[in-house]
């Protein structure tokens, strides 16, 4: 190998090394491939209309309470009496109450403000939580899966080379047609598993039943179940749980990760909570336990400045009467643009789960899933994300997002209709 000359001239030997666990991840992430195929099909074909349900953004702007509080929060920065610095790592108490009042208490689930850990999202979260764990430990995810679970154990260098489309020394648990899109717990053991429900991509819900059989396994085993919960307000069948702490023993296995990103449509405002039980705790090197709330607690407070009071605010306006209102009628909104691409789907004879308790409609193609998302993006110019982004299982599979405006979903429709 070939080192480059030092200034001066003189031969350089060294260079810093990287992390090598980055030469490890796949070399381009799930998105950018498809930025890159609909930016080469908008340039050979510049008139194309294209309908984009591919990522999981949100399109409806922010509810009008929301505004209205974050905009009072703007001027109370612009004035010396009110004017707030450095606010708490954790979050603000008011925030803190009022999702463990209204998320929580008002669902009969006790989780105290003190165990809630505000952020700026649930990605940081659920990407940043796997740092409290030993590297040896082994790692449970779901197949499909949103990427970051898995890419930040990589990087952490928790797993071995990737082969196949699968990390060495991950657990895998298939989530397929047979199983109703929610896995089993492993009969090996794990030490970390991560479940998503509803669940991004296939839109699944697990039942109180299914999510017990986690909860059982997790203290059988001395395991910890790293809860996303990020799609929990699009549930609508009553009795499908919104918490994992609504299975009895969860509070001694798990954590929960959630998001006003799809609740509140803050994608681009930034706000989010992990919930950390107090009694939650794991094996310290000394063999001792260690409590996850200490250490999350330290984690944050040494890497983490809090997310902005503006934006504090505006989540908690999420909780107010308006507010409440004003995002439950968006989630409704983008419930039924799901509903409406599901039947469509249905319609033209193609197997569809989701869409019902989430915004994701998992489409069952029936071959190749990149050749699939190529033939709806050529024939009806409609961004889908294909399955085997998310993992071997997702071969197979599309995903269809619902968020959109009304006018572009039955647009896309129309042209599916067409073109299916
Ligand atoms: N978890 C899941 C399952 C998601 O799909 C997403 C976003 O798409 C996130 C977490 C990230 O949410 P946030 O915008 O709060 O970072």
């Amino acid at each position: 190998m070939q080192y480059p000359k030092a200034a001066g001239g003189a031969e350089r030997h060294k260079m810093t090394k990287a992390n090598d666990s980055y030469q490890k991840l796949e070399a381009s992430y799930l998105f950018a491939g498809i930025a890159r195929r609909v930016q080469e099909y908008t340039a050979a074909n510049p008139d194309a209309k294209i309908v984009r349900l591919g990522i999981g953004d949100v399109t409806e702007p922010l509810a009008p309470a929301v505004v209205k509080a974050m905009a009072a929060a703007v001027r109370e920065q612009g004035r010396r009496e009110t004017f707030r610095g450095y606010g708490p790592e954790q979050g603000y108490a008011f925030l803190r109450e009022a999702i463990a009042e209204n998320d929580y208490a008002k669902r009969g689930v006790k989780v105290s403000p003190s165990e809630i850990f505000v952020s700026d999202g649930a990605k940081c979260d659920t990407g940043n939580f796997q740092e409290l764990f030993d590297r040896r430990s082994t790692v449970a995810v779901p197949d499909p899966v949103y990427p970051v679970y898995v890419d930040t154990n990589v990087m952490a260098g928790r797993t071995g080379r990737q082969r196949n489309g699968r990390y060495g020394r991950i657990v895998y648990l298939d989530s397929v047609r047979e199983n109703g899109f929610v896995p089993e717990p492993p009969s090996v053991h794990a030490d970390i598993a991560y479940l998503c429900f509803p669940n991004n991509p296939t839109g699944a819900v697990a039942t109180r039943r299914q999510l017990k059989k986690w909860v059982d396994w997790a203290l059988r085993e001395g395991s910890v179940i790293l809860f996303d919960a990020a799609y929990e307000a699009f549930i609508r069948t009553p009795g499908v749980p919104h918490s994992i702490f609504e299975i009895p023993g969860a509070r001694k296995c798990a954590v929960e990760f959630r998001s006003f990103s799809k609740t509140a449509g803050f994608t681009g405002t930034r706000c989010g909570f992990t919930v950390v039980p107090e009694g939650l705790e794991i094996e310290g090197g000394d063999g001792r336990p260690v409590r996850l709330h200490s250490m999350w607690m330290r984690r944050q407070t040494t890497k983490f400045n809090g997310c902005s009071y503006v934006t504090q605010r505006g989540a908690e306006a999420v909780y107010s009467p308006e507010g409440a209102a004003q995002t439950k009628k968006t989630i409704d909104f983008y419930l039924e643009n799901a509903r409406l691409i599901r039947e469509a789907l249905l319609r033209k004879g193609y197997a569809a789960t989701g869409g019902t308790d989430s915004p994701y409609i998992w489409t069952d193609v029936g071959g190749d899933s990149w050749a699939f998302f190529d033939k709806l993006l050529r024939e009806a110019q409609v961004v889908t994300t294909p399955g085997a982004g998310f993992g071997r299982a997702g071969e197979g599979f599309i995903r269809i997002s619902a968020f959109n405006s009304r006018a572009n979903v039955l647009e896309a429709i129309r042209r599916l209709e067409k073109a299916l």
